[in-house]
């Protein structure tokens, strides 16, 4: 394989992480490009059943390299800790094998608070923030109004520029927000504790990628969360702050002369939407709560019960479309299996007529599922390892999606551990 994209094409959760640790076999370097640590990649392996928030996910791979680069939040906090909870499980990190690009922004400790006072402020109208500072860190990223993490290199020119922005921050959080003010002391404590222990990982990302480029290394591009939720694609202003899709993958990786000749878009065989905003298939009362419990649909970050529906065709065409996905991985066909019929959301209707059209953001809200039904399978199908193991509705089910969505589906996935997949 030559460099590839591995996004989700609906609204996160779509199971990247184990299609990631699943394809790094092939890959020599798996780098991140955008988002922190807001989201969760489920990834089951040998070692052990591991939540990655920022970590790339071939880091369990021996001898793949893997880069955080400039596109992603870096929260020193999450990931030292997370850091010392691979390491604690067995996974070996050194500066070989994980590189932090010294150009990406670091989350300061005042966008997690900021997140949380904002939120407590809108009341009823919040977006439902994961907490973790990402819109603020990236509101401030685009005002120039945080630190490169390759600063911590320049303790002297660092300070300064942290005293102002402190300057600055302690304004909002005071005035507009009547919360505490930061204090110097209190930042340097959070440097030596966090920032430190990463110092000797930081490096110039975009050197090392372009010289694996040039020595012809295959380059896994691993994206966070789904199409739905890109800041200028998705369901605005229920997006996430940040972009989801490929095309962003070069600038966000540190490569911007980085040619991908694979997306491969990670559909679920249902929907799941964490937090606030419009969701035109979703199901409820014990319909949902059923297919919630089938496929354990409960955040890896928060907890929070996802909300669920059954495959949404409009907005996964949709999905496809903005990711110019080449190839799809269907996941969690299993979790169906107890359904004798198969809901599936084929169009909407919207505005007096029946659409396969995706609409304008703010119109989702006016947009019903318009539902048809294909014939379920109804036995166990985790155990399949190759096409012809999986019943005849089961084959017939991936395949109607295929043509529905016009994509090859060259994985389907039936299971969480590495090895329950089907490559057609
Ligand atoms: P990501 O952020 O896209 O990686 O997705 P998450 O990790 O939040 O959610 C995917 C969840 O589904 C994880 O708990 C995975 O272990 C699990 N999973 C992934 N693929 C399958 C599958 O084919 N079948 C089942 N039953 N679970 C799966």
């Amino acid at each position: 394989m030559a460099n590839c994209a591995i996004v989700g094409i609906n609204w996160g959760d779509e199971g990247k992480g184990r299609m990631v640790d699943l394809l790094t076999e092939n890959f020599d370097v798996v780098v991140r490009y955008q988002g922190g640590g807001n989201a969760g990649h489920t990834v089951i392996n040998e070692y052990g059943k591991f939540a990655l928030h920022l970590l790339p996910s071939g880091i369990f791979r021996k001898g793949v390299v893997n880069v955080l680069g400039n596109g992603v939040a870096l929260d020193p906090e999450n990931l030292w800790r997370e850091m010392r909870e691979v390491a604690r499980q067995g996974v070996e990190l050194s500066p070989e094998t994980l590189k932090l690009s010294d150009r990406t922004s670091l989350l300061l400790p005042w966008h997690r608070d900021l997140d949380e006072l904002e939120e407590k402020r809108l009341a009823e109208k919040k977006y439902g923030s994961t907490k973790q500072g990402i819109a603020p860190f990236y509101s401030d990223k685009y005002q120039k109004k945080t630190i490169l993490a390759g600063e911590l290199l320049y303790p002297q020119e660092l300070r300064q520029h942290l005293a102002d922005i402190m300057e600055w921050k302690n304004l909002i959080l005071t005035k507009v927000y009547g919360a505490p003010a930061y204090t110097m002391e209190q930042l340097e404590k959070w440097m030596e504790t966090y920032c430190e222990p990463l110092k000797s990982y930081l490096c110039d990302t975009g050197e090392f990628l372009r010289g694996a480029q040039e020595a012809g290394k295959n380059i896994l591009f691993e994206a966070q969360l789904g199409s739905l939720r890109d800041l200028d694609y998705g369901i605005y202003p229920y997006t996430t702050s940040s972009n989801t899709t490929a095309a962003y993958a070069p600038i966000g990786s540190g490569l911007p002369s980085a040619r991908i000749q694979e997306v491969i878009g990670v559909v679920k065989a249902y929907s799941t939407c964490v937090g606030e905003g419009p969701f035109v298939c979703e199901m409820f009362g014990e319909e949902a709560e059923a297919l919630r419990k089938a496929g354990a649909e409960y955040g890896a970050k928060t907890g929070r019960p996802r909300r669920v529906g059954p495959i949404d065709l409009v907005a996964t065409r949709y999905g496809i479309e903005v990711q110019a996905a080449t190839r799809l991985a269907l996941t969690k066909l299993d979790v169906l299996s107890y359904l004798e019929k198969i809901p599936v959301c084929s169009r909407y209707s919207f505005e007096g007529e029946e659409t396969g059209r995706f609409p304008f953001p703010t119109r989702l809200k006016d947009a019903a599922p318009v539902l048809e039904y294909r014939e379920g399978w109804n036995c166990d199908i985790s155990s399949a390892r190759r096409w012809e193991d999986l019943p005849r509705a089961a084959r017939e089910y991936v395949l109607f999606l295929e043509q529905e969505l016009g994509c090859p589906i060259s994985y389907v996935s039936v299971g969480p551990e590495r090895e329950s997949i089907i490559l057609r």
